[in-house]
């Protein structure tokens, strides 16, 4: 072969998105033109949370300082709050290092330290893309026998970091181990890759996961423009692999806190086959305070979609709350008033209407 054969056949053997992933921007030098201002800044923040944009999400960013950008390009605000670092009391809740088991029949269970892209308003920020959060196949396991050992646990959902920044193999030997265990029924994957790095989603990677149903996957898509093409083939592959997918968005200032780009999301959403699932309140994260909304926003934004669009396109808004007590729905208020098995209700429309209890 010659030299130049020889580098095609190289190239095809790494896949794209590991292609893609290593031309990852994870020091001040690999920054776009567009950040020029901020190096310094941005070069203290990355000391304390690691910085990593893959091309293909960067690619994303139109101008400074739109949705895509506040979300992986990390800014002053990050060292200036006094928010504690784990206010969901995770590490307390979890019986075995990397497995949270906070409700009675499912556990959380992180297998993976790092992502496609590290977002600047991450929860698990404290260790996320860190050596402390590093998941060793023995730590893994004893997560597995944890569960092996409770079989009240019918939910397994797999985190992290981002499971699927793992090799194929690796994800499959999870399934197959959880697989092999009677009460375990559902497996879960929280993965935000169909949004920041979707040519991760290959056709292997499909034939290996649709082994193991019922796998539901929840993904993280926080604005209209992170719908993409690729996006799109992403989610039509899992998809027809039977998976069915889910969206978990967060509320965040100046990215999606507007009840227009949260119908846009939600209806984009529901064109790539995925249902909005959840929206959450933003948590009381150390260094993410600055893209905390008022509680008022996110019910305003819940009002202005039921009724006005498809239900289907609806997601709970949560609130999950301090020291681990779980997630907490809120929404506007409905029912206006309860007297003599009488209610009154209030509909989208801001009409009352009357209905009797039996
Ligand atoms: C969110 C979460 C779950 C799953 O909650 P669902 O409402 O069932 O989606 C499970 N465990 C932990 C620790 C969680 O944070
Ligand atoms: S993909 Fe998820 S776990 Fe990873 S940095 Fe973003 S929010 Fe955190």
């Amino acid at each position: 072969m010659n030299k130049e054969k020889e580098l095609i056949s190289l190239q095809i053997q790494v896949p794209e998105w590991k292609r893609i992933l290593e031309k990852s921007a994870t020091a001040i030098e690999d920054l776009p033109k567009i950040c020029e201002t901020e190096l310094n800044q941005i070069s203290d923040v990355i000391k304390t949370y690691p910085m990593r944009i893959n091309p293909y999400y960067l690619s994303l960013i139109k101008e400074k300082n739109d949705a895509v950008y506040r979300q992986c390009i990390p800014s002053a605000q990050e060292l200036k709050d006094n928010l504690q670092p784990d206010p969901l009391a995770e590490e307390k809740n979890s019986p075995v290092s990397g497995l949270v088991h906070r409700y009675p029949d499912r556990v959380l269970l992180t297998v993976s330290n790092k992502c496609a892209m590290y977002c600047r308003f991450c929860t698990r920020k404290r260790k996320v893309g860190t050596e402390k959060m590093i998941m060793t196949k023995k730590q893994i396991l004893a997560g597995i026998d944890y569960i092996e050992d409770h079989p009240e646990v019918r939910d397994v959902i797999l985190s992290g970091g981002d499971p699927l920044m793992l090799e194929d193999n690796e994800i499959e030997w999870v399934l197959k181990k959880l697989r092999e265990i009677k009460h375990v029924e559902i497996i879960r994957i929280g993965t935000r890759i169909p949004c920041s790095l979707p040519q991760r989603i290959t056709p292997e990677l499909c034939s290996m996961l649709k082994k193991y149903h019922p796998v539901y996957i929840n993904t993280h898509f926080n604005h209209p423009d992170e719908i993409t093409e690729e996006a799109k083939n992403a989610c039509s592959m899992l998809a027809d692999a039977g998976i069915p997918l889910g969206n978990q968005s967060v509320l965040l200032k100046e990215i999606n806190d507007d009840p227009a780009i949260m119908k846009k999301l939600v209806q984009k959403l529901l064109t790539i086959r995925v249902k909005p699932y959840y929206i959450y309140q933003a948590d009381l994260v150390k260094g993410t305070n600055h893209f905390r909304t008022k509680v008022s926003k996110g019910i305003e934004i819940i009002k202005n979609l039921r009724g006005f669009t498809s239900g289907l396109a609806i997601p709970h808004y949560v609130i999950d709350s301090p020291d681990g007590g779980g997630k907490i729905p809120l929404l506007p208020e409905y029912l206006k008033k309860y007297r003599w098995g009488k209610l009154t209700l209030r509909n989208y429309k801001d009409e009352e209407r009357v209905y009797i209890d039996p």
